[in-house]
């Protein structure tokens, strides 16, 4: 076991603050990685503050890391010391259940989160990548690819993934109509890839002031939600809709705006449960249906199509030390689009 210098909160109400925690030493399957930056995902924030009630206490949020390879195990494969390296959500599972075959390593009895969840090793809490180093089995680290700006890579490993897997999981291309819910880090990912699939793409945004920038991140049009005679121009016309909002809001008006058939589909995962009127989905057949993260397999392949197509987040880079600001400019939707956190900063904040 190693200390590592990290930001962690002690209860759900006090600021995140310096904090040392507990490293395992690489097994034989391990990296060590040391963490260049972090991006800062709404989750960090609800489970910062036990918004889905299984926090427990100190809490490193951070599941969008991306760093350089300082150690690796005699039986690590695929990486050497000194390559680029990426965590996001996922740090361990069985890897033999039928979930994992399939590589939804998520959906696994026994997948293992990057913080919130128990180290089998040092049965101990896992911690996140608000922190100088982290230890994680080879099978959950990814390749970056070389072309890409490092710290805008950050975010596609929860916010672009997230995005990622269920449009290619509802088949979203050319001939569709797509909604986004919400242009914050997921929703102005989710905007570039239905962009890069092919399909005609909506945002839906409650911040008349993002109109420009949806429209440059790649949306045909952009609807502000408050307005309800624009809404009422789209209802019943969309096929499919990613609904990315992080706080309490109305699902049935969204299912409003799906034709016969449509989905929408929730990544998005407020505090409280969201009432659906059952007319919403029976008046023309149409479905609701969630989607966590992806698998190892498909993260990879998400990487690797953004190597492709040159595709990041936007991000507005920050130190260490303004994570609590941070936190607070995103309740207030007041984020272009994704925070990532210096880790350079960390040392001596
Ligand atoms: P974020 O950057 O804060 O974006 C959320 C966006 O939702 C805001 O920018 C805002 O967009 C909209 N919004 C906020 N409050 C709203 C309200 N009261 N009514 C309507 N719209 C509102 O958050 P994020 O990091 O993208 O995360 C979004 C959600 O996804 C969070 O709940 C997070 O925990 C969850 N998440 C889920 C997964 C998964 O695997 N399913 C993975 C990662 C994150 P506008 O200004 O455009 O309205
Ligand atoms: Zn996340």
């Amino acid at each position: 076991m190693h200390a590592t210098q990290a930001y962690s909160a002690t209860s759900a109400t006090s600021p995140l603050a310096p904090a040392t925690i507990p490293r395992r030493e690489p097994t034989d399957r391990d990296i060590q990685i040391e963490i260049l930056y972090c991006g800062v995902c709404h989750s960090d924030l609800h489970f910062a503050r036990n918004e889905w009630g299984f926090t427990q206490y100190p809490a490193v949020p951070g599941h969008e890391i991306v760093g350089r390879v300082t150690r690796v195990g005699p039986a690590v494969t695929r990486f050497q010391v000194g390559d680029l390296a990426g965590v996001g959500c996922l740090v361990d599972a069985d890897l033999s259940c039928p979930h994992c075959q399939k590589g939804l390593e998520q959906f696994s009895p026994t997948s293992v989160m990057t913080y919130g969840s128990m180290d089998k090793h040092l049965n101990l809490p896992t911690y996140g990548g608000y922190s100088e180093d982290i230890v994680v089995d080879e099978h959950f680290v990814l390749k970056i690819p070389s072309n890409l700006d490092l710290a805008a890579v950050a975010p596609l490993l929860c916010a672009g993934i997230t995005t990622y897997s269920p449009l290619r999981h509802w088949k979203v291309g050319p001939g569709q109509k797509v909604g986004v819910v919400g242009l914050g880090g997921l929703g102005h990912m989710a905007v570039k890839f239905a962009r890069a699939f092919g399909a005609e793409v909506i945002v839906f945004t409650t911040s008349p002031s993002k109109r420009d920038d949806a429209l440059r991140l790649g949306a045909h049009q952009v609807v502000v939600s408050t307005d309800p005679a624009e809404m009422a121009r789209h209802a019943g016309t969309f096929d499919f809709i990613l609904d990315c909002v992080s706080a309490d809001h109305d699902l049935n008006t969204y299912l409003g705006m799906l034709g016969v058939d449509g989905n929408l589909t929730l990544v998005g995962a407020p505090e409280k449960p969201l009432p659906v009127a059952s007319f919403s989905l029976i008046m023309g057949r149409k479905s609701l249906s969630g989607s966590l993260i992806g698998g190892l397999a498909e993260t990879q392949e998400m990487l690797d199509f953004c190597g492709e197509h040159g595709i990041t987040s936007d991000i507005e880079m920050i130190r260490m030390d303004q994570i609590n600001e941070a936190y607070e400019r995103m309740l207030r939707s007041d984020v272009k689009y994704r925070f990532v956190i210096d880790m350079a900063t960390l040392k001596g904040a």
